[in-house]
């Protein structure tokens, strides 16, 4: 199976791509977590990303396309891919179909995790507590540390909504027109969510 989650920030994608990879044995592609991966490298590529992503702007499209292009050809991916955080813009749509299309495969579903903007707001804002009071010095946060993102401030995160909103709904337009889209209710706690996605895939199978 090829699948794509979408969703604004927060939507709870990451999470949820890594709990279907488990069940399906797919292979979960996060691009911010590439994306983190390469800042943390320092050389001129990782710090332009860093510049994007402290700004919760998207970086360009052609360095994350050839990215996930290579990332697409290695070995762990042949048996199928849950995508997270990709394509978030048309082009980005547009690229992954024509390689695909290209090594005669195609995408199975994609799914829409459905989150209002308040709750998206609560959750981003919730980590970025978290970062402040570890900040602090409070040990209990310690545990959580690797949640912490430094783009959880509340001015990046409204630059991420605000970004990101009008470009989802490009995204869920043009996969709408090819039937694949499942919109999925991803309000709920996780677990019910996870519920609502397995639900969904049961229809992609038959
Ligand atoms: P979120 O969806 O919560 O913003 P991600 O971890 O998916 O978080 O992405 C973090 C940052 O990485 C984004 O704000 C953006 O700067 C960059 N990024 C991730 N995926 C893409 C993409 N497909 N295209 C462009 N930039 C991306």
């Amino acid at each position: 199976m090829r699948l794509v989650l979408l969703g604004l920030p927060g939507a709870g994608k990451g999470t949820q791509a890594k709990r279907i990879a488990e069940k399906y044995h797919l292979t979960a592609i996060s691009t911010g977590e590439m994306l983190r991966e390469a800042a943390k490298e320092k050389d001129t590529f990782g710090l332009r990303v860093q510049e994007y992503m402290n700004k919760g702007e998207l970086v360009p499209d052609e360095w994350i396309n050839s990215l996930v292009k290579s990332r697409l050809q290695e070995k762990d991916v042949e048996n199928g891919f849950v995508l997270d955080g990709y394509p978030r813009t048309l082009q980005q749509a547009k690229v992954l179909e024509a390689y695909l299309q290209s090594q005669n495969q195609n995408l199975d579903a994609i799914f829409f995790l459905d989150v209002s903007q308040d709750t998206l707001r609560h959750r981003l804002a919730q980590r970025g507590n978290l970062r402040s009071k570890e900040k602090q010095g409070n040990s209990q946060i310690e545990a959580k540390r690797e949640k912490i993102r430094l783009d959880d401030k509340p001015k990046v995160i409204e630059n991420r909504l605000h970004i990101n909103k009008e470009l989802m709904e490009s995204l869920i337009h043009f996969y709408k027109e090819q039937n694949l889209l499942y919109v999925i209710n991803g309000e709920g706690d996780f677990d019910n969510v996870f519920d609502n996605i397995n639900e969904g895939l049961l229809s992609v199978n038959k």
